[in-house]
């Protein structure tokens, strides 16, 4: 589309933590936004004045959405088994048993329909994990996928997924880090194997040599015996690892105690390292001992966030053997986690963990509003942050310059 040198839009709304420098947003603050006339140079925003009225029509922008963790290969998988149930152990012998379906046409058009799910949801950048299997080559769904990130409308990263064990063999780790391509991630997943050490040891040297982030499930269990992540933060503190760091899951630290949440928060802070929650899969498989509900599988977030760590929230497993149901939507993970993980108002910074802070974490630009294109915002309708993440709908930010020209 053809941009104006210089265009204002009128009676808009946007989330004061999405803005870097708010000085050059002069409107009226309403609770966690800022409402007035937007001022666009060359489609980029830049600025706010003023507006000659107030608000006729609730209309808030914000960054397009970011999917920090998902896992495209197992998804809309739960049709073929009606009957599973269970813990984590219980959801991983299940979806081993419906690999014998993972054709190359059945895991293309399942990824396919979750790809399509997130563009849907607003998403420009999504990570996926890619189960790999007992052999060092690459599995099936990782050529598929590799294939769809090529051809996909938003930015697709890849994560394998193996286990932190299988990489403290070199010559596995090493074939695993060689078929990462520039733009995804190297991972595997850790919990409570008996080769940490030496996995992490061989995956963060790999990972500096090949320029990838590193990308962890760690400590999926509420055992707070099991403590991956503390030794994950003292290999990136002792090898000054300074690529993008994410863990996902992280649910002992809810029941560790508090002097141990206390050092190993402080510890991932110092290492930059980002926790991201998954709550949909985390309510499901955790806290299943001995009668269920009982604890919530969920890490202190906001204790976390107090203590200096980056955290993030993601739609992990949608409709598979983990998650019987679910949706790829950033926003409905976000809203899961308010009620779940207890993050209260002002939301503006809870909005961060699937915008400029997940992008960041997936070493990525992190495009707060200032600045960025109409191209990378989504428009809503929405008056303020608790109707936006309450299911408001939203559309590109582009179709405001089309109502604007019209
Ligand atoms: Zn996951």
């Amino acid at each position: 589309m053809e941009t104006q040198a210089i265009a204002i839009l009128p009676d808009i709304s946007i989330p004061l933590d999405l803005i870097h420098r708010r000085e050059q947003f002069h409107g009226t603050s309403v609770n966690d936004c800022v409402h007035g006339d937007l001022i666009l140079s060359r489609g980029r925003v830049v600025g706010m004045r003023p507006s000659a009225a107030a608000q006729t029509a609730p209309r808030l922008l914000f960054p397009a959405l970011t999917e920090p963790h998902c896992h495209l290969d197992k998804c809309h998988t739960i049709s073929r088994m009606p009957h599973s149930g269970g813990d984590l152990l219980a959801a991983i012998e299940a979806q081993m048993r419906d690999k014998a379906y993972w054709s190359e046409s059945d895991i293309r058009t399942r990824a396919q329909r979750g790809l399509d799910e997130a563009i849907a949801a607003g998403c420009h950048t999504l990570r996926s994990h890619v189960d790999w299997g007992h052999e060092a080559t690459p599995p099936t769904a990782w050529h598929v996928l590799l294939e769809l990130a090529q051809e996909s409308a938003l930015t697709l990263q890849l994560s394998p997924l193996a286990g932190i064990d299988q990489m403290a063999d070199p010559t596995f780790a090493a074939t695993v880090a060689r078929v990462v391509p520039d733009g995804h991630a190297l991972g595997a997943f850790v919990l409570g194997h008996t080769q940490i050490p030496t996995g992490l040891r061989n995956m963060f040297a790999l990972a500096a040599d090949h320029g990838l982030p590193l990308d962890f499930h760690v400590d999926e269990t509420l055992d707070p015996k099991i403590n991956g992540l503390e030794a994950i933060a003292d290999m990136a503190l002792e090898t000054r690892f300074d690529g993008p760091i994410l863990c996902g899951h992280a649910v002992s630290l809810a029941t560790c105690t508090p002097d141990e949440f206390r050092r190993i928060a402080d510890k991932l802070a110092r290492a930059r390292i980002t926790i991201v929650a998954l709550p949909t899969t985390n309510l499901y498989l955790q806290g299943r001992d001995p009668h269920t509900p009982g604890l919530r599988g969920l890490t202190p977030l906001d204790a976390l966030a107090a203590a200096g760590v980056p955290i993030l929230l993601g739609s992990d497993n949608v409709r598979d053997a983990f998650c019987p149901v679910g949706r790829h939507d950033p926003l409905y993970a976000l809203e899961l986690a308010i009620l779940a993980g207890h993050l209260d108002p002002p939301l503006g910074r809870w909005l961060r963990t699937i915008t400029t802070d997940a992008r960041t974490a997936l070493g990525m630009n992190p495009t707060p509003i200032d600045g960025a294109h109409l191209n990378d915002l989504r428009i809503a309708d929405a008056s303020d942050l608790s109707h936006l993440i309450s299911g408001a709908a939203h559309r590109p930010a582009t179709d405001l310059l089309k109502e604007h020209l019209q």
